[in-house]
């Protein structure tokens, strides 16, 4: 483990450097206090430090200030260090956000104690962290297939249109729909319908590239989201995808089934400046339905699908749609 001591006076400092590397610490030395701060502000900084109150430029309090003012990601387990003695000095410095305070005559036994105490709760402050990290990643993500959950693949898609609106870039979203997917259910069982889900967000995820997004949108649907994408480039991904689906069935315990999947692309259309993300789902669904109704197992462009909507859905069919959380069933 490293520790940042900070101090001005060359022989406490050499002092406390041999006490610390002989219990095995690995030790970082500075003389001020812009020094440390700057330090501790560093990717990868000592996560304890030892301060000495007096020092040039900046003093340890002020360190300490600065640094719990700072939002700094990893928390910094601060040992005041100081000749200063009494109540009120050992107020101030946990005011300033000291977690301990040591005086400069304290025994080694005392200072090794302390640091072990230091020890343990950045062990615990370690081990709350990676468990906010997993509920968090938990989340935002589908249980089956590990890919992106709804919420947080409509999530990505708004920050990716206010960035591609912000610089002026392109993005297009592909909505795709395993085929016939009931029947892998009824004939097979549903576990069986999982392992295709499971190889069928595999097959997804290695067709795209790496800045895509793969999401679960719903049941056996999947949302695609693309930055950079113009139409064409969204519509090679799709073809991407819709080969990489069908090019061998997938291997079930008892049975091999084929697998395949329609796909409706929608591009971001600058000229509609109210363009979100609403619009792109809405657009990327009629262009999958109409996948669906021309034969299946093919990519449908949105665009074309808006020159054409008067011929190619006939009424009939729309009449039968709900527009649902941004989507036509
Ligand atoms: P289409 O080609 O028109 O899309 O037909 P389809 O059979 O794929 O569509 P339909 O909407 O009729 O059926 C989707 C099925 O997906 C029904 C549902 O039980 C199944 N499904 C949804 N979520 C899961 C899941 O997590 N696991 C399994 N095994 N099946 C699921
Ligand atoms: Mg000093
Ligand atoms: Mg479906
Ligand atoms: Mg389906």
């Amino acid at each position: 483990m490293k520790i940042l001591i900070a101090e001005d006076n060359l022989v406490s400092r050499r002092l406390l450097r041999t006490h610390l590397e002989k219990w095995g610490y690995k030790v970082l030395c500075v003389c001020n206090g812009e020094e440390a701060l700057e330090l501790l502000q560093q990717e990868d900084a000592p996560k304890l430090a030892i301060l000495d109150w007096m020092m040039p430029k900046m003093d340890g309090v002020e360190v300490c200030r600065q640094i719990r003012t700072r939002n700094n990601n990893s928390y910094v387990y601060i040992i005041l260090f100081t000749a200063k003695e009494g109540d009120k000095n050992l107020i101030e410095a946990m005011n300033a956000g000291a977690d301990d305070f040591i005086s400069k005559s304290a025994s080694r036994d005392e200072l090794k104690a302390r640091l072990r105490a230091g020890k343990r709760i950045l062990a615990l402050e370690e081990k709350l962290f990676s468990n906010q990290e997993k509920l968090r990643s938990e989340a935002m993500h589908d249980q089956l297939t590990g890919l992106l959950n709804h919420a947080a693949i409509l999530d990505l898609l708004d920050r990716e249109l206010d960035r591609a609106k912000r610089d002026g870039t392109f993005l297009s979203v592909a909505m795709a729909d395993l085929d016939h997917f009931k029947h892998v259910n009824d004939t097979n069982g549903h576990l069986s319908g999982d392992i295709v889900l499971r190889e069928a967000a595999n097959r997804i995820s290695r067709s795209v590239r790496l800045y895509d997004a793969v999401g679960r949108y719903g049941g056996e649907e999947f949302l695609i989201v693309m930055p950079g994408c113009e139409e064409k480039a969204g519509l090679a991904v799709a073809e991407r995808i819709l080969h990489g689906m069908c090019e061998k069935p997938c291997a079930l315990p008892n049975a091999i089934v084929p697998v395949t999947v329609s796909i409706g692309v929608a591009a971001m259309n600058f000229e509609d400046s109210e363009a979100g993300a609403e619009s792109m789902l809405r657009s990327a669904d009629l262009a999958l339905y109409q996948a669906k109704s021309s034969g299946r197992n093919r990519v449908v462009a949105a665009k074309d699908l808006e020159e054409t909507l008067d011929n190619a859905i006939p009424q009939k069919h729309m009449d039968g749609c709900r527009f649902s959380q941004g989507r036509f069933r």
